[in-house]
């Protein structure tokens, strides 16, 4: 329901989890971060923001990379393993998402048969496990791999995308999902509104429908999901804090 995103110098975990706590006022039952540093550290728990902020104290996340989710869950009960992130790959990537993958069921038993197994019963691990695939049958780079996974997927969603094998960049993409980016110098935020990172940049660039783009800490690229590049405009916000 919520999506959090930071690439450049900072920690990531805190900032991510101040994020959430944001988007705390779109409802939720779950939440959950990733951040990769060499590795990729998955956190997830059922419940509210702050017992995922006790668990990080517990097992603390390192990484300067990072996204978080807050989930509102409408395929899978909210329990811990269906929160979000979910990973794939042998836990190579991850991936949160907004919305409802309509075609999961489909996609779903293609992957079964060729012998994925499924950790939990979402939609979203579905998707995971698909861009997988692709990226095992085709050998197209991670961002590509989505690209052609999302182009084969119906339904509504906002996604961001982190592997540890490039953790200098997310991949974001939009489909009936609010999703924007905040640009700052030599770091970039992900947010499903601005709230999470408008005390450090009010410049944003709104995500259409149909949209995708690979953020880095020093740029980003935006083209639409069929491939076509797209040239955006940077908006500064008029927000009181
Ligand atoms: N359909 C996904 C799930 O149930 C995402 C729900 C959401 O938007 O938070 O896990």
């Amino acid at each position: 329901c919520g999506i959090v995103g930071y690439i450049g110098p900072r920690q990531a975990g805190e900032l991510l989890v101040s994020g959430l706590k944001r988007l705390e006022y779109r409802g939720y039952d779950s939440a959950g971060v990733a951040v990769a540093n060499g590795t990729l550290d998955v956190r997830k728990k059922e419940g509210k923001v702050d017992e995922l902020a006790s668990l990080l104290k517990a097992r603390p996340v390192h990484g300067t990379v990072g996204m978080g989710h807050t989930r509102w869950a409408t395929h899978g009960a909210p329990t811990d393993v269906n929160a979000h992130p979910h990973i794939a790959g042998g836990g190579r990537f991850a991936i949160i998402h907004n919305g409802i993958i309509e075609n999961y069921g489909s996609i779903k038993r293609r992957l079964m048969d060729k012998g994925y197994t499924f950790l939990s019963e979402t939609d979203t691990e579905v998707l995971a496990h698909f861009i997988d695939d692709i990226q095992k049958e085709t050998g197209l780079d991670f961002a590509e791999s989505i690209r052609q996974a999302l182009t084969q997927v119906e339904g509504a969603y906002g996604i961001v995308a982190l592997s540890e094998d490039n953790p200098d960049e997310l991949i974001v993409a939009r489909n009936g999902s609010p999703l924007l980016l905040g640009v700052g110098e030599g770091e970039h935020f992900i947010g499903s509104d601005a709230s999470p990172f408008i005390e450090y940049t009010r410049n944003v660039v709104y995500l259409n429908d149909g949209e995708m783009a690979v953020v880095r800490a020093d740029g980003y690229e935006v083209t639409e999901i069929n491939g076509a590049p797209v040239a955006k405009e940077v908006h500064a916000l008029e927000w009181d804090l």
